[in-house]
């Protein structure tokens, strides 16, 4: 027999309009007790945190008075806990696990608090000095204990996700088999892709950029079928548990600092991605009684910390134009230099200010972060970005081109769908085709 099984994608995404498929939260860090010492001021930026939904900035440039206004201005006394809220990030979460993939990525200058927000205050304040020994099978760093207060928006939105997860396992009939969550954590440097979580790429890695070598690091390939780019060889470790999976992004994290300071690179020219993987089995009753998966749903959470924006021309050495930091340069400016024509290109089709109502080229494939996340921008996934900024005199202009891009990201349009299974997909239509022949054959 032939039956509707669930609402369409469309219907569930209206089940909660109260998620923006693209959202973009400004947050304001403090003025450092460093700062303060040396003498920089408070920003003239005026911040307007609103009531939750919206908040608005306002900068002078020139005399003249900008003004942007953005889903959620966070500002530099929110704690952590405040952040979460204001972006509402749990609510994105939810949807992950409802078969959708979602982004969140945080966007500034080295300094502003990227990595403060993303990964917290005892992530980022490891100690990377040993080297860390991350298994295959099982991680064997322990996860330190972290004030819960102090936890970043990656930990947090672990732990929310297997939330969900233990809910669908404890609800369907499969149980256990219900869902599997998978993790990765890559990541970009010079255009090249480490496996944050594989221990043995990671030493030659090391040795080979401590030697001063080329290290071709992964590829990516693109999948057909399910129409991205995914990365070769990555590993993907199964986790049972949000402890299980913050081992792995702890790892991870040590990992990044180790190969930087074998790198002898500052980890802010880098950008880093965690990816939790989900993947839904969706049970149909046999003939016995007993439940058979049925379809499956693969929905992915991306978490980004982007190398830092600011203009990194300064450190250019045209004399020796093969020397690895003229290379450096270039190459770190590629990720992010096409993240900002992406940004742009989007920001003008979704405006429909594109001349002669032709879609512009979308230069997603012209550098590896935006190939990976070529369906984060302007695709089916919900999209969080936080552009993050320091209240202080001395970002003023830094912080002026974070609000342009901020504001030309908030006019992309995404379109969230659920990510079923492209056979499942075509045996659903096959199916509906069916039963609309059945239908036809019952009413003549
Ligand atoms: P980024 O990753 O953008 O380079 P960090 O996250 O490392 O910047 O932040 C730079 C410094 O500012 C760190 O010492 C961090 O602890 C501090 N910081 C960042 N954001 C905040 C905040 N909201 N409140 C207090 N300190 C912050
Ligand atoms: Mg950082």
């Amino acid at each position: 027999e032939l039956s509707v099984r669930e609402p369409s994608p469309a219907s569930l995404h209206e089940l909660d309009q109260s998620v923006p498929a693209v959202q973009v939260c400004v947050r304001l860090r403090p003025l450092l007790p460093w700062e303060r010492s040396e003498g920089y001021g408070p920003s003239a930026m005026e911040i307007n945190q609103g009531d939750g939904k919206d908040g608005s900035i306002s900068l002078k440039e020139d005399g003249r008075s900008r003004h942007f206004r953005f889903n959620a201005v966070i500002s530099p006394e929110c704690t952590q806990q405040e952040a979460w809220d204001l972006s509402r990030i749990e609510a994105v979460v939810n949807k992950v696990a409802m078969g959708f993939h979602a982004t969140v990525f945080a966007y500034g200058q080295t300094g502003t608090g990227k990595t403060h927000t993303m990964e917290g205050y005892s992530y980022e304040h490891h100690n990377g000095s040993a080297a860390p020994s991350v298994s295959a099978a099982r991680p064997r760093v322990k996860a330190k204990s972290t004030p819960p207060e102090q936890l970043g928006v990656v930990p947090r939105a672990v732990m929310a996700l297997f939330d969900r997860v233990e809910a669908i396992r404890a609800r369907d009939s499969l149980g256990a088999q219900a869902c599997v969550v998978r993790v990765s954590f890559l990541q970009i440097y010079n255009e090249k892709i480490f496996d944050l979580l594989n221990p043995s790429l990671s030493v030659s890695q090391r040795e080979a950029g401590g030697r001063g070598e080329d290290f071709s690091g992964l590829r990516m390939r693109w999948d057909a079928l399910k129409r991205h780019f995914f990365v070769e060889n990555l590993f993907q470790n199964e986790c049972n548990s949000a402890e299980e999976a913050l081992q792995y992004y702890q790892a991870g994290i040590a990992n990044k600092h180790v190969a930087s300071t074998a790198m002898n690179v500052a980890s802010s020219r880098s950008h880093t991605l965690m990816v939790l993987t989900l993947l839904k089995r969706e049970g149909t009753a046999g003939p016995d009684g007993s439940t058979e998966p049925s379809r499956e749903v693969v929905s992915q959470l991306s978490l980004v910390d982007l190398a830092g924006s600011e203009r990194t021309l300064a450190t250019v050495n045209t004399s020796s134009k093969s020397s690895t930091r003229f290379q450096e340069t270039v190459n770190v400016n590629q990720s992010l230099f096409v993240l900002r024509r992406v940004i742009t290109a989007l920001s003008k089709r979704d405006k429909g200010t594109e001349t002669s109502g032709q879609v512009g080229h979308v230069p997603y494939r012209e550098s590896k972060l935006t190939s990976l996340l070529q369906n984060s921008l302007g695709g089916s996934s919900y999209l969080i970005m936080f552009a993050c900024l320091a209240a202080s005199d001395k970002h003023d202009d830094e912080n002026l081109s974070t609000l342009q891009y901020a504001s030309q990201a908030a006019s992309i349009k995404n379109q969230p769908q659920v990510n079923v299974d492209p056979k499942d997909r075509l045996i659903q239509q096959l199916e509906a085709r069916l039963g609309a022949a059945h239908q036809y054959l019952i009413r003549t």
